[in-house]
């Protein structure tokens, strides 16, 4: 039951900030990751007292945002492609994943034009994986200046996404990674960057004792999607 998998993820988040030697003035906020799933489980979840919630397409999220009632609070998690920009800043509160100077740059354009002040996390590949999206270390410190000079975007914080690892704990040298990478960049930007967007279902005590602020969390409150997806059966006339 929903009910029973939040109550037992609330008191693990407890736990492990109770046990955390770096955990912040305000609580670890829970970001419930409901990609995939149908609005029926983001209602049952509002209903339980979860009010944020994950999705990492623009399209799947605002249709399921006109289905459900407006005190949800939208976070976008996933890579935000250029074209998708415009429609997706008035729908998300944070966004997660900005992953490079030229993204930022667009997503600062676009919100002078539509008079927005969007709220964003800074994407860092700590592992250094060529695959993968996201700042490495060195350039999100080299490119911070021309960041913040992007008058539009309030940037609120640092996000990752590990590689894979065979246990949580293989994954803690990657939080605190991206936590001391936050503290040298408050220091040497002399700014103030309170959100550490880290851990999911596998590893989020690991990141909330390393600092983390916002845990996204999608199967262990949800259940497993492979293989999901939901669409909407009546396309929103409001789709372009
Ligand atoms: C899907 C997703 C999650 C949730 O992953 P779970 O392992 O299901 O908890 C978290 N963060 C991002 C960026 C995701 O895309």
């Amino acid at each position: 039951m929903f009910a029973d998998r939040l109550k037992f993820i609330s008191e693990k988040i407890r736990a492990a900030s109770a046990r955390s030697p770096f955990k912040s003035k305000q609580a670890v906020r829970l970001v419930a990751v409901s990609k995939t799933h149908p609005p029926e489980s983001i209602l049952e979840a509002l209903e339980n007292g979860v009010t944020v919630f994950g999705e990492n397409r623009v399209q799947e999220a605002k249709a399921k945002i006109l289905r459900l009632p407006t005190r949800c609070h939208w976070h976008f998690i996933g890579h935000l492609q250029k074209n998708k920009i415009r429609q997706a800043l008035p729908l998300f509160e944070l966004i997660h994943g900005v992953d490079s100077l030229a993204i930022a740059r667009d997503i600062d354009r676009i919100a002078s034009e539509t008079g927005l002040f969007p709220k964003i996390l800074l994407e860092v590949n700590v592992a250094g994986e060529q695959t993968k999206f996201g700042f490495a270390p060195e350039r999100v410190h080299s490119e911070m200046k021309e960041l913040r000079q992007l008058p539009r975007l309030q940037i609120e914080g640092l996000m990752t996404i590990p590689p894979p690892a065979a246990s949580p704990e293989g994954s803690r040298k990657h939080f605190v990674a991206l936590r001391k990478l936050r503290d040298t960049l408050e220091a040497d930007f002399a700014l103030s960057l309170p959100e550490l967007s880290m851990g999911m279902s596998e590893d989020f005590e690991v990141a909330i004792e390393e600092g983390a602020t916002l845990v996204r969390i999608g199967t262990a409150l949800f259940g497993d999607r492979s293989g999901k997806t939901w669409r909407p059966e009546e396309p929103d006339s409001l789709d372009d």
